[in-house]
C-alpha cells in the first residue's frame, strides 16, 4: 500500500474508533474554530519534514518532535534540534504570519513588512507568574505587564512562513490565500517571477527563522510598546506581533535553508 492510501486508511480507522463521519471530515477541519489549529499544528509537521530532509546528510544535527500535552506542563517545544558536537538541544517555535498583515509601508514603518503572530494562546496565570519570578526569569511587575507574551529564552528560534500574511476572510467566512493586485505586483518582484502559481509555491516552500533574542527589545532591534512595560528599551519579552522586514532579509529573519550556518558558528 502506498503512503497516501495508508494515511487515508488511518483517518478512516480514526473516525471509526471515535464514532465520527469520515465524509464530514473535510468540513470539520475547515470549521472556523478548527482550521487555525489544524493550520498551526500542520505547520509544525511541515517544518519537521522540511528540516529532516534538509539535514539528512548532516550527522551533527538531529530534528525531534516530542508530543507534549501542554495543559500538563509549562513548557512544550514544537520541535527540537539536537546538536551532537555541543550536546545541546535547541527549541524551535513554529508560528505563521498574521492573517492579512502585509503592508507596503506605513507612516511609522516605511518599508514592506508583515507581522508574525508569536503570542501565547493561554495567558500566564498568577501561579506561573510567581514561579517564573522565583526562578529569576523576570520580575512580577514585568510578567504581569506581558501576560500574553513569551520571554525570549522560552525557545531558541522562531520559524515562520509568510503566506498567511496574504490570507483574507472571504464572503463565506473562510480563510483563503488571496493577494490583492498591489500585493501580487510586490510578490512578483520579491519572487522574481510573474507566474502566480510559482509565487504561491515559493511562499509555501520558503520558511524563515529568527533567533528569539533578536526579536525582543533587549537585542536593541526594537522598543517594547506595552503601556505598562517597566523597561521598554531592555524588555525581555517577544512582542506579540514581531515585524518581518522584506527589505532586511538576512538580518533578523533568515531563510530556513541556511539553518546549518546558525549552528556552525
Ligand atoms: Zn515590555
Amino acid at each position: 500500500m502506498d503512503l497516501t492510501k495508508k494515511s487515508i486508511q488511518k483517518i478512516i480507522d480514526y473516525c471509526e474508533e471515535h464514532g465520527l463521519d469520515f465524509q464530514s471530515l473535510p468540513e470539520i477541519i475547515d470549521e472556523p474554530k478548527v482550521a487555525p489549529m489544524v493550520r498551526g499544528i500542520g505547520f509544525e509537521y511541515v517544518i519537521k519534514n522540511y528540516l529532516i530532509n534538509l539535514l539528512k546528510k548532516n550527522d551533527n544535527l538531529t530534528v525531534k518532535k516530542e508530543i507534549i500535552n501542554s495543559q500538563l506542563t509549562v513548557k512544550g517545544d514544537d520541535l527540537q534540534i539536537y546538536e551532537r558536537d555541543t550536546k545541546k538541544s535547541f527549541s524551535l517555535e513554529c508560528k505563521l504570519a498574521k492573517n492579512n498583515s502585509f503592508s507596503l509601508g506605513t507612516k511609522n514603518k516605511k518599508y514592506s513588512h508583515c507581522s508574525i503572530k508569536v503570542m501565547r494562546s493561554r495567558t500566564l496565570g498568577d501561579e506561573i507568574i510567581k514561579r517564573l519570578s522565583k526562578k529569576g526569569e523576570a520580575t512580577i511587575e514585568e510578567l504581569k505587564s506581558h501576560k500574553d507574551s513569551y520571554l525570549y529564552n522560552h525557545f531558541d528560534l522562531v520559524i515562520t512562513n509568510l503566506r498567511n500574511a496574504f490570507y483574507i476572510t472571504n464572503e463565506d467566512k473562510k480563510f483563503i490565500f488571496r493577494p490583492n493586485d498591489e500585493e501580487w505586483s510586490f510578490l512578483e518582484n520579491f519572487c522574481n517571477t510573474n507566474n502566480h502559481s510559482k509565487i504561491d509555491n515559493d511562499l509555501k516552500n520558503n520558511h524563515y527563522f529568527a533567533n528569539s533574542f533578536d526579536l525582543a527589545p533587549i537585542s536593541k532591534n526594537n522598543i517594547c510598546n506595552r503601556k505598562k512595560c517597566p523597561n521598554p528599551n531592555d524588555c525581555k519579552f517577544i512582542p506579540n506581533y514581531p515585524v518581518f522586514r522584506f527589505d532586511e532579509l538576512g538580518k533578523v529573519w533568515k531563510n530556513l535553508k541556511y539553518i546549518e550556518k546558525y549552528f556552525s558558528k
